[in-house]
C-alpha cells in the first residue's frame, strides 16, 4: 500500500490532498508555515517545492501557490509539498532578501541549526521535516523588490556525479533558456540539499515587487515539465528546449554609497568594456564608472536609484 504523506502534524493518505499550518518553536515562540500535501494514488517520487524564501519575490510565492491549488491527487503519481512561503516573517513586511526575525538571509543557513538563531532554527526544522523526504527539489525565487532578471535557473555542482548529473536534468527540464552552474553556494537551500544527495535547482523568475503572469507561469510550467518528466503527471517528456550553460556569471558591485544610474536595460547584450551606467553623490557627481568586465548578457539588474557600497549592480551571464 502507498504510504501516506507527512509533514509533522499534517498527513495525506493515498489519494489525498491536505492543505494546514504547521506551527514549531522558534527560539520558544510558535512559528506557523503554511503547507500543501498532494499525495497521489500511485506511487512515484516526493517532489518538494519552496517558494518566497526570500519574501519579496512575488512571482516565486504566487506561482508555489498556484501549484499547490490545482495540482489534484488524482492526477498525480508520487507526493508534491509545496510551501509557498518559507519566510512568513519577512512577506507582511515586504522584507528584501532577509528573515526580520533576526536580519539574516534563510537562503544562506541551510541545512540550518537546531539549537542556533531564528532562521537556522527555521531552516534546521525544514531540513528535518521536510527536504529529508524530496527525491527532487526546487527553490522558486525571483528579482527581489530592487532587481530586474532575465529567467535563469542554477544547478549546483557538489562532486557528487549522479547527483550532479540529476540536478543538471532537472535544469534542462525545467524549460529555462539560461542556466548557471553553482559550486557551493554555502547556505543556499539547493546547495545543501544536492550536498545532502538529492538531486536540486533554484530558478528564478520575476521581479521588482510584481508578478506578471508570464513570470508566474514560467514557474508554474516548469514544475509542471518536471513532474511529466520523472512521470508524476501523465502528458509525457516534455518538448526539449534550448538551454544555454552559462560559463561565467560575473557581478559587478557599487564601490561608493551613492545614487545608481544604469545606462542599459536587463537582457541586453553588452560589450567587454563598454559603459554600463554610473555612481554618483548627492551633488551629481561620477564616483564610479561602471564597465562590462567581459562580453555577454545582462540578466540581472539593480533597479534601486539608492545604493550601497559593495551592494550588487548587475550580473552578466558570458
Ligand atoms: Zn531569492
Amino acid at each position: 500500500m502507498k504510504k501516506e504523506c507527512v509533514v509533522s502534524t499534517l498527513s495525506a493518505k493515498a489519494g489525498e490532498k491536505v492543505t494546514g499550518v504547521v506551527e514549531f518553536p522558534v527560539n520558544g515562540k510558535p512559528f506557523s508555515l503554511p503547507v500543501f500535501l498532494i499525495n497521489g494514488k500511485n506511487d512515484g517520487p516526493t517532489l518538494v517545492i519552496f517558494g518566497g524564501i526570500h519574501a519579496a519575490e512575488y512571482a516565486s510565492a504566487a506561482a508555489a501557490l498556484e501549484i499547490g491549488q490545482t495540482l489534484k491527487p488524482e492526477d498525480i503519481n508520487g507526493c508534491v509539498i509545496v510551501v509557498p512561503v518559507v519566510n512568513q516573517a519577512g512577506f507582511p513586511v515586504r522584507s528584501i532578501y532577509l528573515n526580520p526575525m533576526d536580519g539574516v538571509n534563510l537562503n544562506r543557513v541551510f541545512p540550518g541549526k537546531a539549537d542556533g538563531g531564528p532562521s537556522e532554527q527555521i531552516a534546521a526544522w525544514l531540513t528535518k521535516n521536510v527536504i529529508q523526504q524530496a527525491n527532487y527539489f526546487i527553490d522558486l525565487h525571483g528579482g527581489d523588490l530592487i532587481e530586474a532578471l532575465v529567467p535563469f535557473a542554477l544547478f549546483p555542482e557538489t562532486g557528487n556525479p549522479s547527483v550532479d548529473k540529476a540536478s543538471l536534468e532537472l535544469a534542462q527540464v525545467f524549460g529555462i533558456k539560461y542556466l548557471v552552474r553553482k559550486v557551493g553556494t554555502a547556505g543556499s537551500t539547493f546547495s545543501a540539499v544536492a550536498g545532502g544527495g538529492t538531486p536540486a535547482l533554484l530558478v528564478e523568475s520575476g521581479g521588482q515587487g510584481i508578478w506578471p503572469r508570464k513570470d508566474v507561469e514560467c514557474l508554474v510550467q516548469g514544475v509542471n515539465r518536471v513532474m511529466r518528466q520523472y512521470d508524476m503527471l501523465s502528458g509525457g517528456k516534455p518538448e526539449k528546449v534550448e538551454t544555454i550553460v552559462l560559463q561565467d556569471f560575473i557581478w559587478l558591485r557599487s564601490e561608493h554609497t551613492g545614487f545608481w544610474y544604469p545606462g542599459i536595460n536587463v537582457g541586453e547584450d553588452v560589450q567587454k568594456g563598454q559603459v554600463l551606467g554610473k555612481v554618483t553623490d548627492v551633488w551629481g557627481n561620477t564616483l564610479q564608472t561602471v564597465t562590462a568586465t567581459a562580453t555577454g548578457r545582462v540578466l540581472f539588474l539593480v533597479s534601486s536609484l539608492a545604493i550601497n557600497n559593495d551592494d550588487p549592480l548587475l550580473a552578466i551571464g558570458a
